[in-house]
């Protein structure tokens, strides 16, 4: 036998038994980069204006309204094809298509979180010191802090009067109007600062953000700053200082949402984590047909602070709404859960070569090779995760592969090397089959992340493709 036909015969079996591990964006073809800045653009004009999980919702009833969903109403017979929305509270939403088969052999299910981290305000925010008015803020979700100083932040949020109305604030975004910072120390006078630990140098405490510096006028009071920022928001919105104990006010970054990099691959964001999941999975409820079974893309709320609370997805709100659906059918809830499939569509980390010992390469997600599907999250010896069966990971590898969907596996970094959850446990413990699939990011949790449009492209095509699947 020659020497050429061993090498033959060893990239034959090469062919046949090992992972092909070539970048994914070198086996696209012009049109899939084409589709995928395309959907792209629609991304980043979600991104732009869908900063808080308010907002997300809006923007999601307004479109599904747009593609024929109505309200859901638990008193009403839907049949298949039916395409129904469910508001939680204004923060989360559940859109549902009814299937062929309604919930008879389970529910499909897709879901992102549209909360992400900031600086929330204390209920009691306003406060005067050394000529400067400023607002105490309640940071919200995993950060560094050392991030936020001296970043342009927005205001967004509701405040609500007594009487229940309801009042929309969003300040910072627009060109003309003015934006908000937390202040940082020069670094000529940092000496001390420097020499701390990072958990220590930046407390949550000194996240205090700065909204105003003149005084009231034409007045000998104390506080005068104070009241005069209190009189330009009262003359703004109608409200008091004491409002404020009645509002969900929050600071994000008021960066708008770019391209990155020479060659546009890349969008920065804030908040990518997990917009960049629930506009994929909104655009994919939105585009199915009548699928077989029941499917919902569900956008909750709480993720970013352990899924608690009446909006979070350890709140009843997904079952409740599945067992409605269930009734219609003559089904029990219990039957359609246990036969009930869902990607729970959160981001992951992508491999990043300036931080490399913090991954493991063989199992990190990589920029531009796809969605990631992530069997496990947690930390430790896989606490706090529910970990996808061998037989659940075949049925997703199969739906993938064979709809040609560019996707990865990726862990959460190196063992022990800290971790974090999803809402993906909290679906399994409905008894549900879960994995987690979604978008590769660069920076996450920080003020700007990076995501690619090839990787957001092809999270939308898992779920297109998933929720399609018969
Ligand atoms: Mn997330
Ligand atoms: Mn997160």
């Amino acid at each position: 036998m020659s020497k050429k036909e061993e090498k033959t015969k060893a990239q034959q079996l090469k062919e046949k038994l090992l992972m092909k591990n070539e970048s994914g964006a070198k086996t696209l073809g012009e049109e899939e980069i084409k589709k995928a800045e395309d959907f792209c653009k629609d991304y980043i004009g979600f991104i732009g204006k869908a900063k808080i999980e308010r907002e997300a919702v809006e923007y999601a009833i307004k479109h599904a309204k747009k593609s024929g969903f109505t309200e859901y109403d638990y008193t009403k017979n839907y049949k298949p094809g039916d395409r129904v929305y469910v508001n939680n509270r204004d923060k989360a939403v559940m859109l549902a298509v009814i299937g062929k088969n309604g919930t008879k052999n389970g529910v499909r299910l897709g879901i992102a979180h549209i909360d992400s981290p900031r600086l929330d305000l204390k209920p009691n925010p306003l406060y005067e010191s050394s000529d400067l008015a400023l607002f105490k803020t309640h940071y919200y979700g995993g950060i560094k802090k050392y991030q936020w100083p001296t970043v342009p932040l927005a205001l967004h949020g509701v405040v609500v009067k007594k009487n229940g109305k309801v009042i929309n604030v969003t300040v910072g975004e627009k060109d003309d109007e003015p934006c908000f910072v937390v202040s940082d120390l020069l670094p000529h006078l940092a000496n001390e600062q420097m020499s701390k630990v990072m958990t220590k140098a930046f407390t949550g405490e000194d996240l205090n953000v700065l909204i105003g510096s003149l005084p009231f006028r034409d007045n000998d009071e104390s506080e005068s700053v104070k009241l005069n920022i209190m009189n330009i928001i009262f003359k703004k919105y109608g409200i008091t200082e004491e409002d404020f104990l009645s509002a969900d006010l929050t600071m994000v970054p008021a960066a708008k949402p770019r391209e990155v990099g020479f060659d546009r691959s890349l969008i920065g964001a804030y908040g990518h984590d997990d917009k960049v999941c629930a506009y994929p999975a909104l655009r994919a409820i939105l585009d199915i047909d009548t699928p077989e079974r029941t499917t919902i893309t569900v956008l909750t709320d709480r993720e970013e602070i352990g899924s608690d609370g009446n909006t979070g997805m350890k709140s009843t709100y997904l079952a409740d709404f599945i067992a409605d659906l269930a009734k219609q059918d003559g089904e029990e809830l219990r039957h359609v859960m246990r036969k009930t499939d869902c990607l729970s569509a959160d981001v992951n980390a992508a491999f990043d070569p300036s931080y490399a010992s913090a991954f493991e390469a063989n199992n990190s997600s990589f920029i531009n090779r796809g969605a990631v599907i992530t069997k496990y999250t947690g930390s430790g010896g896989k606490y706090s995760t529910s970990d996808a069966s061998a037989e659940f990971m075949a049925k997703i590898r199969n739906i993938l592969d064979s709809k040609n969907v560019l996707w990865q596996t990726g862990e959460l970094g190196k063992v022990d090397g800290g971790g974090g959850g999803t809402i993906a446990k909290f679906v399994a413990n409905l008894n549900a089959d879960v994995v987690d699939l979604g978008v590769p990011v660069l920076s996450m949790h920080a003020p700007f992340e990076i995501v690619s449009k090839i990787d957001v492209y092809e999270t939308y095509r898992a779920l297109y493709e998933f929720y399609s699947f018969d």
